[in-house]
């Protein structure tokens, strides 16, 4: 069943160009879900956001794109008054903190060290190697972590959890203890083959790791809401680690030179926003 296609990768695709600088986001509606208990799940375009709403105020994971911010308030608006207290960014992509700025009026940035530094230096774009400068001051995590760091607000317990390098260097899943609910960031995506950003410290062995590790910890039940696509389960994110391993591991029993074709069993996976020409140089830097 592995080479079944994700059924929404067409529609992923069209969510995640090229970290959208030049996306046209006029048309852009952001959908809110229920997720469990006070925790939304807001769809826009670039990486998904968690919220979660009480009397103490939001606490936001993940912030989209700049031009999107005044859809979000709103979309915020309709389930609280309160303003965003603290913004938990899971990685450093454009797409997942292009937004920062625009809450850091109210809200407290939080991230792994890792963030904060490739924001405040500027990076690299992992697929065309071009340089992206450094964010905006007001865009930058005040507080940094590298261990787990836990924020209790409202009665809930929210866990940032920094995980190994995976899909970056300054990855982290946010786990809503009470409600049962885990953002994993892009750590688990449903667009098809990931985006691995090995110029930013990512491995695809790492992101299996990662996962395991994390997947052991939550309860089985714990609804997952992926980096990019559809509210998703645990076994669901299991399964996307497994895939990836199978992959690597195909990868390394292959012969040498490895060709593309090697792919071709996950050849749906490639219909999404990474072609199996792009993935497989991924691959190829862990299959030993
Ligand atoms: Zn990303």
């Amino acid at each position: 069943m592995r080479n079944l296609l994700p059924a929404f990768v067409v529609a992923a695709t069209a969510a995640f160009p090229a970290f959208g600088q030049q996306q046209d986001f006029s048309k852009v509606e952001i959908k809110t879900t229920r997720v469990s208990g006070n925790v939304f799940m807001l769809e826009g375009a670039g990486g998904n956001i968690a919220a979660i709403v009480g009397d103490d105020g939001i606490v936001m994971v993940d912030a989209q794109y700049a031009p999107l911010a005044p859809k979000i308030h709103a979309a915020l608006a309709k389930l609280s008054p309160k303003p965003v207290r603290f913004l938990i960014n899971t990685h450093f992509h454009g797409d997942h903190t292009g937004g920062n700025a625009e809450f850091a009026d109210t809200a407290a940035i939080i991230a792994s060290t890792n963030v904060r530094k490739r924001l405040e230096n500027g990076s690299v774009h992992p697929l065309t190697g071009k340089p992206i400068p450094p964010a905006p001051a007001a865009a930058l995590p005040i507080v940094t972590f590298d261990s787990p760091t836990v924020l209790h607000i409202d009665g809930e317990e929210i866990r940032a959890i920094a995980l190994r390098p995976g899909h970056t260097d300054g990855d982290s899943a946010v786990w809503f203890v009470k409600a049962n609910v885990v953002h994993l960031g892009d750590d688990f995506v449903t667009y098809g083959f990931p985006l691995v950003d090995v110029a930013n410290g990512g491995s695809v062995k790492g992101m299996i790791d990662a996962l395991d590790e994390l997947l052991a910890r939550i309860p089985a039940d714990a609804k997952i809401i992926p980096g990019h696509g559809p509210l998703s389960t645990v076994a669901d994110a299991r399964k996307f680690a497994r895939s990836l391993e199978e992959m690597l591991a195909a990868v390394a029993k292959a012969k040498k030179p490895v060709g593309v074709e090697v792919l071709a069993p996950w050849a749906p996976w490639g219909q999404g926003f990474i072609k199996a020409e792009q993935f497989l140089p991924m691959l190829l830097r862990d299959a030993k």
